[in-house]
């Protein structure tokens, strides 16, 4: 049965509400793969910076590009597929993990729990068939209340 919410009317219980199991595997599928964006806020450029030991002004510069009125991270070509700049292929053998994983922005620390990805059952087996993450759907299973903070970007 759902909850009643404080406008009276029955609040919708998600899909997802007894949890999505995921567990990265490190293959770095989600961070390669056609061009894409990683867009970052103010802050997070400067927890980069910090992270890299250079001062924003050069962190921008050397590891983001302009995408119309915002800066993304930059991406490397190869092999015909686009890596983020910031991913690392080689210091683990057979892993691609972040290299600047402690600093990372928004956008990759919730990860799958974005709204377009959870927006259904078929979004998100979707988004695990395109990208293709082996993650989602195995290991751990993600409580409720775990997947809404990944959903409002906290
Ligand atoms: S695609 Fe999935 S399993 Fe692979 S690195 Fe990304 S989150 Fe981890």
């Amino acid at each position: 049965m759902g909850t009643t919410d404080e406008g009276g009317g029955e609040a919708v219980r998600p899909w997802y509400a007894d949890g999505l199991r995921f567990e990265c595997t490190q293959c770095g599928n989600c961070c390669s793969g056609p061009p894409g964006a990683v867009w970052f806020t103010a802050e997070e450029a400067g927890a980069m910076a910090r992270e890299l030991k250079i001062a924003t002004a050069e962190f921008l510069e050397r590891y983001t590009r302009r995408v119309g009125a915002r800066r993304s991270l930059k991406e490397l070509k190869i092999d015909g597929r686009y890596d983020c700049v910031f991913l690392d292929r080689t210091t683990r053998p057979g892993k691609a993990i972040c290299g600047i994983y402690r600093a990372r922005p928004s956008q990759c620390r919730t990860w799958p729990w974005w709204p377009e990805v959870v927006e259904s059952p078929e979004t998100w087996e979707e988004t695990k068939r395109r990208t293709p993450c082996p993650g989602m759907g195995s290991g751990r299973v993600h409580p409720l209340v775990e997947i809404t903070i990944g959903l409002t970007g906290s």
